[in-house]
């Protein structure tokens, strides 16, 4: 059995991330939609045109991924007003606290996980 979801602390788990997360993006010289703010200069850190093109790739790349957790922990925060959290979007039952536990953002259960 699993022990009943504490929404409390689900919520400042996600909100605790949230705040990780953007930071992390303003620390990229991005914002929280993942527009990149320009406060950043790659040009001028690397002598080579090349090495700042590839660290700006790269830097793209890792925006792109922590906004992709932002609108995952948005999502969940949202199930919380609705009252539809820690239930799985693919088959309506419960995620299991356990799992919620780790993984506070977790949109589906593990079973319709491993189907993906
Ligand atoms: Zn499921």
């Amino acid at each position: 059995m699993d022990p009943t979801i504490d929404l409390a602390s689900a919520k400042a788990a996600l909100d605790d991330e949230r705040a990780k997360l953007v930071h992390q993006l303003h620390e990229l010289g991005a914002d929280e939609s993942g527009e990149l703010t320009g406060d950043v200069d790659y040009g001028d850190a690397f002598a080579d045109a090349g090495a700042a093109t590839a660290e700006r790739t790269e830097v793209l790349g890792l925006v792109e991924r922590l906004k992709r957790s932002l609108d995952e922990i948005d999502v969940a925060l949202g199930k919380i007003e609705e009252g539809t959290y820690g239930l799985c979007e693919e088959c309506g039952k419960p995620i299991g606290a356990a799992r919620l536990e780790i993984r506070p953002q977790a949109r589906f259960c593990m079973e319709c996980k491993s189907k993906r």
